[in-house]
């Protein structure tokens, strides 16, 4: 007969994995202006805070409940592309003062946001935010086109106090972002066939030399592979968060 103990057993056994897919890794970064909390939703979406605000990068509903999540004081969207542009995400997460920064593209299904081009600079809430170029130099569809035409996606540098985070967005090694300078932390992309091989990322690290290597939306591709590529690299530790 099962009594209430095991009855109890049970139910706490089968409830604490339920729980955990709903907690997703944090880091803790000390910036001058507060700790910057960052939160691996997974594949290219994440979620910051620091000091009370909340930013949301490519918000993606497949990943997370978003009407569960924190409301959104800044969302950033590097491209169109589903994984990245999601409106069901967004109405979750948007309220009345919410500024969405995002691309041209992007701009023609979310209203009411505000546009960077690559190259521009603009400050929300006291950050800093350059938008750098994020496209493919190698990687095509059948059709011949660039999964990434250049000038479509961004990338975004963010200034967090005396901090520099780069989120690359969907992008090989381009030039722009090889000539990136005093970058703390970088989250760059590696899946295959749309981004980076481990050796573009490779290179482009060895390159910019960031503080932090954070490899994101790397599906299937060899993280194991980029950490024996960057082994002589003592310039930048290389941080494996779950973000498949
Ligand atoms: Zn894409
Ligand atoms: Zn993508």
């Amino acid at each position: 007969m099962i009594n209430i103990t095991t009855v109890a057993l049970l139910v706490v056994f089968f409830t604490i994995p339920v729980m955990a897919q709903e907690e997703y890794e944090k880091d803790v970064i000390e910036t001058s202006a507060g700790d910057l909390e960052v939160t691996f939703i997974g594949h290219g979406t994440l979620m910051f805070s620091l000091g009370g605000k909340v930013i949301h990068i490519d918000p993606w509903s497949r990943l997370a409940d978003y009407s569960k999540l924190p409301k959104a004081d800044l969302i950033f969207l590097t491209h169109h592309h589903a994984d990245h542009l999601d409106p069901v995400a967004l109405e979750h997460i948007r309220t009345d003062s919410t500024v969405v920064v995002l691309t041209e593209l992007c701009a023609k299904t979310v209203d009411n946001s505000v546009i960077m081009k690559n190259g521009d600079e603009q400050s929300f809430i006291g950050i800093d935010v350059v938008a750098v170029p994020a496209y493919n130099l190698i990687h095509k569809r059948e059709s011949g086109e660039f999964y990434h035409p250049k000038g479509e996606g961004n990338g975004y540098v963010f200034t967090f106090g005396d901090t520099r985070v780069y989120i690359a967005g969907d992008t090989e090694n381009t030039p722009e972002m090889k000539t990136l300078e005093n970058i703390d932390y970088a989250f760059l992309p590696m899946n295959l066939p749309y981004t980076m091989t481990p050796e573009m990322v490779a290179d482009a690290v060895n390159a910019f030399q960031p503080k932090v290597l954070y490899p994101y939306h790397y599906g299937e591709t060899g993280v194991s592979k980029l950490k024996d590529l960057l082994r002589d690299n003592k310039n930048t530790e290389v941080r494996i968060r779950k973000m498949q």
